[in-house]
């Protein structure tokens, strides 16, 4: 017999491992003891794994770390992390707010590994269904599949998702489903496999403009010998992210509130006025390094690696000596097409999965956008709750997507869950209210 859980994590990446560890310390505060899972499809825990490239380092402050700007007395902070791992005069040292991802990865596991009671990996989640109970919508099950192709039925009360982002093709390359095509999250592993025993040259294109593709594009000219890579842009240069201090206040969590008490279209203006912190933009260290590769390839009379800007991929297909590109150069208003061993499409993520993932209880869901706590608007009466974490970016800004925001929102999640008080969840309804407890936790037959 099992418990309905207080609330399932849907994904155990950064945002719900935030999640645990935020609502781990109310529980500690409080005395409760909640009963909440994570189910995630990865066979363990692990983070962009295949972004993990050499020497490629955070974007964000490890003060922005997973309970600091929440907590920082807490066990669970990148300098603990250090501490227990050792390191920590020799991080001292290195002087830097901005540790490698490889060092990043390594804390977010070590975090994760406090959780392994709670966190169910290798559980892909396959669909949600509505509970009832005296015709009130009062739960959830969650339906999902280990790799076995076993099928597991879990009921909460809650649902809290953490999926990150899906990643994201052209239209061009739409049916195209080639080996030879990846996408940078799976350019790590999936690269090495693409060039192995290949003497070359291997012609490889890398499609965008973002941190993702100038990262790549480095790699692949800094760590193959075999490969010919071209970065396809379609804006006409390489642009820095703007990251100096002034405009970096949209990601403090404080910001979040300026950002959702504002009407939606001075919301769109402030996306777009601060787009080129975060999208198609890339470190300016970066940049001077690939500027200074180009300018040397220059010095030798080479023309190994090269940039071909101002192009939009109109078209993408299989041909006999490659993968295709048919490329749409707008300002000059001229086409042209090219052939590549291998295609990398660092075109980014879409967060909207949760949508398909929900399908099976949207006539119960009352429009898209969450309120200020994450909560999704349910039919009236019902007392379940669904809270969104990283595909929010419309409602709460730009910081919605990324790490800065993960310490404060889990706890805005959790107070929203539990409520701020000292009292067993169990006799609180969803929405926090308290309520008088006629009856034990509903206990049933489930998967644990
Ligand atoms: P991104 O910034 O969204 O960039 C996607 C790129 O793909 C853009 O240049 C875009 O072109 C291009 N693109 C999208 N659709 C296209 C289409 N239909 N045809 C041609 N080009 C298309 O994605 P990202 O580089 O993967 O970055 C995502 C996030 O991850 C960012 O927050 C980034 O900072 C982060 N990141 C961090 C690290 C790190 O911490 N070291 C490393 C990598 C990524 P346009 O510019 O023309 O729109």
């Amino acid at each position: 017999m099992e418990l309905v859980y207080d609330f399932i994590g849907i994904g155990f990446g950064p945002s719900n491992l935030a999640l645990a560890i935020a609502t781990r310390e109310h529980a500690q505060r409080s005395g409760l003891a909640p009963h909440v899972c994570f189910l995630e499809k990865k066979p363990a825990f692990n983070w962009h794994e295949g972004m993990l490239i050499d020497g490629s380092t955070m974007q964000i402050s490890f003060l922005k770390d997973l309970v600091t700007l929440r907590n920082p007395a807490s066990r669970f902070t990148f300098v603990n992390y250090l501490n227990e791992r050792g390191r920590l005069q020799d991080f001292i040292n290195l002087k830097t707010f901005f540790p490698t991802r490889e060092e990043y990865t390594d804390y977010l596991t070590w975090a994760a590994s406090h959780f392994t009671d709670q966190a169910h990996y290798g559980a892909e989640v396959m669909s949600v269904e509505p509970h009832f109970e005296d015709g009130r919508f009062v739960a959830m099950d969650v339906l999902s599949r280990d790799a076995n192709g076993e099928v597991s039925r879990r009921r909460a009360r809650n649902l809290v998702f953490g999926i990150g982002g899906i990643p994201q093709a052209p239209a061009a390359f739409d049916g195209l489903e080639d080996a030879r095509v990846l996408h940078s999250a799976g350019y790590r592993g999936g690269i090495e496999k693409l060039l192995a025993n290949r003497p070359g040259p291997v012609r490889v294109a890398v499609v965008g403009g973002g941190q993702s593709a100038a990262e790549i594009f480095e790699d692949l000219a800094s760590r193959f010998d075999n490969v010919e890579a071209t970065l396809v842009i379609r804006g006409s240069a390489l642009k820095p992210s703007d990251d100096s201090p002034f405009v970096n206040q949209i990601f403090n969590p404080s910001f979040t509130d300026t950002i959702f008490n504002h009407s939606q279209e001075r919301r769109v203006a402030l996306f777009d006025e601060f787009r080129n912190t975060n999208y198609s933009v890339v470190d300016t260290d970066l940049i001077e390094t690939i500027f200074q590769r180009m300018y040397q390839q220059k010095v030798r009379g080479e023309e190994r690696h090269r940039m071909l800007t101002n192009r939009e991929v109109v078209h993408a297909e299989v041909a006999a000596d490659g993968i295709e590109l048919f490329l749409r150069d707008a300002p000059h208003d001229q086409m042209h097409s090219e052939s590549f061993d291998v295609v990398v499409l660092a075109t980014g993520y879409r967060r909207d999965y949760h949508l398909e993932l929900l399908s099976g209880i949207q006539e119960y869901i009352q429009g898209a956008n969450v309120d200020r706590h994450y909560r999704l608007p349910l039919s009236p009466g019902s007392e379940a709750g669904i809270f969104l974490q990283g595909c929010c970016e419309d409602s709460h800004g730009l910081s919605d997507t990324l790490l800065s925001v993960l310490a404060i929102r889990s706890q805005e999640v959790v107070e929203s869950i539990f409520g701020d008080q000292a009292q067993p969840c169990s006799a609180r309804s969803a929405h926090g209210s308290l309520q008088v407890q006629t009856e034990p936790r509903v206990a049933l037959k489930l998967a644990r």
